[in-house]
Formats: C-alpha cells, sequence, structure tokens
C-alpha cells in the first residue's frame, strides 16, 4: 500500500471512529455511493455551506438566494438536455462482473479490475435519478431528481427578477441535494450518487460576460485560498480545452488529494444556452428574455456559473487538515507517540472549543462557562478521562482551544486555554475568554 492509499484509508477510519462521516444504512451493509454525516461531520458541512452563503449571497447585493425543489417538472430536464445527453459510456467485465466507465479506463478492453479480455461493448447509462409522481407508476407520470441545482435556477430566473427588482447584471444562487447514479461511485465521497452542491448563475449581457468570467474566477479562487485558508500549491486551475457545444470558456479549480488532482469547483461561461433552451421548452420567451432599458435591447441573458460540490470541499478540508505528528504529549501527560490531529481552519471545527474541567469537583462553574460559550460558538464539554486524553480525543477532531477550568480558577477568574496547533497554553480571564476568542476564530 503506497503512503496515500494509507493516508485515505486512515482517514475513512478517523471519519467513522469520531462520527464525522461514514457509509449510510451501515447496518445494512452499507449503500453504495451514499454517506451519512455524523455529530461532528454536519456541523463541518453546515459551516462550509454558511461561509459560502455569507460570501456568495449576504455580502453582496447583486446576488439573490433561492431554495428550489429537488424534484421538476420533468420538461425541466428535456430542455435542459439532461434526459437526452447526460449519460457515460460503461462497460462490464464477464469474468468478475464489475461495471466501469469507459473515460475512466486506461484500455477499454481490459478489466481495471482483474484484468480479464472480457469486456462488453460500451453502452449509454443515464446518470438521472427517476421516481414517479402521483399513485401511478407509469411514463407519463415519471419525474426525476435534479441532477444538478442550477435548472431551477434558470427556471425561476423571471419570478426572482422581478420580486427583488434586480436588472442585469445579477445573480441568483442556491445550495441543495444533487442526484446522480454515478456507475462507479469512489474515492470516499468524491463521487457520491447524493450530493450537495453550492451553485450560483449570474446573467449579464453577452459583451461583459469575459469580464465577468475573469471576475467569478478571481472570486472563487479567494473563497480557497482566502476563506477557507487551502495553501495555493494544493490548488490549481484546470482550463478545459474540449467545451460543451455552447460554452465559450469553463475552468475547474482542482485540490491535490490523496488520489490525485481532482475537480472541486467549476466557473462556466455557459453562454444563452439555458435561456434560450428554456423560452424553447416552456413556449415562455418573455420570462426568459430580458428587456434591458439602457441598451434598449431584448436578449437572452449570457451566463456564467460557478459550480461546487460541498462534499467534496468537505473532502478537501479534511485531507489538508489531517496530520500525525510527534508533539511533545509526554508534557500532557501521554506516552510519547504519534499525535493524530485535523488542523482545521477555527472558522469551519466542528467543535470550536472545548471546556474541559480539571476534576469533577469543578462541574458546577466550568457548566456555567460552557454554557456561556454555546450560544456563540461551537462548543463541547467533555470531563471523562485524564486531561491529555481529553486533548488527544479534541486533537482527532480538530478542536482549535481547549478550555480548562481548573482549582485556581475559582480565585484568579482566569481559565488556561491550550491551543491545538502549537500545544501552548495561556491563561486567559474568564471576563475576557469570549471575545478572545471570537477574535481568533474569526480573524
Ligand atoms: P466530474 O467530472 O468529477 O464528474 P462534473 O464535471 O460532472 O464532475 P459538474 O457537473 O460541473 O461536475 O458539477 C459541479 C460540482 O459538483 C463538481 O465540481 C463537484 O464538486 C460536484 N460534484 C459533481 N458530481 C459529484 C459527485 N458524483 N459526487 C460529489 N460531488 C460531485
Amino acid at each position: 500500500m503506497n503512503n496515500n492509499e494509507d493516508l485515505m484509508s486512515k482517514l475513512v477510519a478517523l471519519c467513522k471512529r469520531r462520527g464525522i462521516i461514514f457509509q449510510s444504512s451501515e447496518l445494512y451493509g452499507g449503500i453504495n455511493g451514499f454517506w451519512d454525516y455524523g455529530p461532528k461531520g454536519a456541523p463541518l458541512k453546515r459551516a462550509v455551506e454558511q461561509l459560502w452563503w455569507k460570501y456568495m449571497v449576504q455580502e453582496r447585493d447583486n446576488v439573490e438566494g433561492l431554495d428550489s425543489t429537488v424534484i421538476c417538472h420533468p420538461e425541466v430536464w428535456r430542455a435542459s438536455g439532461h434526459l437526452a445527453q447526460f449519460s457515460d459510456l460503461m462497460t462490464d467485465c464477464t469474468e468478475c462482473k464489475k461495471r466501469f466507465r469507459v473515460d475512466q479506463m486506461d484500455d477499454p478492453n481490459v478489466c481495471p479490475a482483474c484484468g480479464a479480455h472480457a469486456m462488453t461493448p460500451p453502452r449509454e447509462f443515464n446518470l438521472m435519478m427517476k421516481t414517479f409522481v402521483g399513485p401511478v407508476f407509469d411514463e407519463e407520470h415519471a419525474a426525476y431528481l435534479r441532477a444538478e441545482t442550477c435548472q431551477p435556477i434558470f427556471v425561476d430566473f423571471n419570478t426572482i427578477r422581478v420580486a427583488s427588482r434586480q436588472k442585469l447584471p445579477f445573480g441568483i444562487a442556491q445550495t441543495g441535494k444533487a442526484f446522480r447514479n454515478e456507475i462507479n461511485p469512489r474515492n470516499f465521497t468524491f463521487r457520491s450518487r447524493e450530493f450537495m452542491q453550492m451553485e450560483m448563475e449570474f446573467f449579464c449581457h453577452e459583451s461583459e460576460s469575459m469580464d465577468w468570467f475573469d471576475y467569478w474566477h478571481q472570486e472563487r479562487w479567494n473563497f480557497y485560498t482566502k476563506i477557507l485558508r487551502i495553501p495555493e500549491e494544493k490548488l490549481r486551475i484546470h482550463w478545459h480545452d474540449k467545451l460543451a457545444h455552447y460554452a465559450k470558456k469553463a475552468l475547474d479549480i482542482e485540490y491535490l488529494f490523496p488520489f490525485g488532482w481532482g475537480e472541486v469547483e467549476g466557473v462556466h461561461h455557459r453562454g444563452t444556452w439555458d435561456m434560450s433552451r428554456h423560452a424553447e421548452y416552456s413556449k415562455q420567451d418573455q420570462a426568459c428574455k430580458y428587456f434591458d432599458q439602457e441598451r434598449n435591447e431584448t436578449y437572452f441573458p449570457t451566463v456564467v456559473e460557478t459550480s461546487c460540490g460541498l462534499d467534496r470541499i468537505c473532502l478537501m478540508l479534511l485531507c489538508n487538515a489531517y496530520d500525525e505528528d510527534t508533539a511533545d504529549t509526554k508534557k500532557e501527560g501521554m506516552d510519547e507517540d504519534v499525535r493524530v490531529v485535523l488542523h482545521f481552519d477555527p472558522k469551519v471545527a466542528p467543535v470550536q472549543v472545548a471546556v474541559l474541567p480539571l476534576s469533577k469537583k469543578l462541574e458546577a462553574p466550568a457548566t456555567e462557562l460552557y454554557k456561556k460559550l454555546n450560544n456563540l460558538f461551537r462548543a463541547e464539554y467533555d470531563v471523562t478521562g485524564s486531561i491529555g486524553k481529553r486533548y488527544r480525543r479534541q486533537d482527532e477532531i480538530g478542536t482549535p482551544f481547549c478550555v480548562t477550568y481548573d482549582f485556581d480558577s475559582e480565585n484568579d477568574k482566569a481559565v488556561t486555554v491550550r491551543l491545538r496547533d502549537a500545544m501552548t497554553q495561556e491563561r486567559i480571564p474568564i471576563a475576557q475568554l469570549r471575545q478572545w476568542l471570537a477574535d481568533k476564530i474569526w480573524e
């Protein structure tokens, strides 16, 4: 096993052990491509989603928010091209019965799993997940779980524009579940069948669209490097040389995962494809076009899209945070050995501060302190085990600050804050603790 495979399996094991991410329906043997976020995963995911929303919607006057349904009118997916074209070529091995995506194989004639030269001819496989709406299970009642969150944005464009009194250029953003019947889910949550997307569609005049593309390219890069603080050397831009027929420009933001470079986000110039297709299929030309008073021109808006996967971002944060060090654990009362630690940025850490009374006798004032903190921060209270063991537990879930309430605290009205990364300690007056933590977390 090479180091990177080793790292992935350690990360997967840690995620399960600490209740971050684990297989869905594990009791029944799991279901391939579906993952649950536990008590330490759900807050991480929520924190990233909130940071995205704040950065993309809340802090901008020219982007509006949406929360649409997962199931839309089936015509939406005919108009978008998903029903006709959203498919991958797959092939089966007649020896070991495994199934593969042709574009992911080195040689489509040789099975990557068992090496047999026994592959079936490639077949088209549509990735849309199908269901039925109403009591009759026939084609007339067929509907689809959305394969991307952006289509409802195009469909609702006019209603949102009118209601919010926006003029072009402006954007509409939403976060939510998307479903794809991926042939080969793999690399932990990287390729799942149910996942979260966070997308923003920016509507503008064709003549300004390339400038907006460059603008959003830069803004999204800043989100990863400045807000999530991913080191630049672990990120790269991959420009598409093969473009969708309607697209003018497209790039992926990729992260160097242990299994190689992988797409986290796409920034796409989609031309007028989406709005013109919905005009054609809905026959509601007016609702898909825009009358530009300044230009005295009616036109289909050109769309620049930013589209990222929340699950892939969480996986990126986990990979980036995971570390094993030989820190001086002896001084914290533990044996000298390898410390497993997640170096999460305090903004995304599932637990931002842990309150640890030194002794059970101090439970009353320590609980009182904990209650003062947990309405402002993601906080946890832990009284079991030696202090060294408790620190290690917090290290494994990436808690940046551990607050120890000790016997001196009663007299000096101060607590010891232990820093996860440096493993140093500072004495902070209780009266200043909330502000001290807020400064460190949101700096
Ligand atoms: P890929 O080439 O990896 O299949 P894609 O180009 O089809 O991805 P898009 O359709 O552009 O992806 O979707 C936008 C984002 O949604 C991706 O950058 C990714 O973060 C996320 N995403 C797409 N498919 C999946 C999936 N199966 N599991 C998790 N996240 C996904």
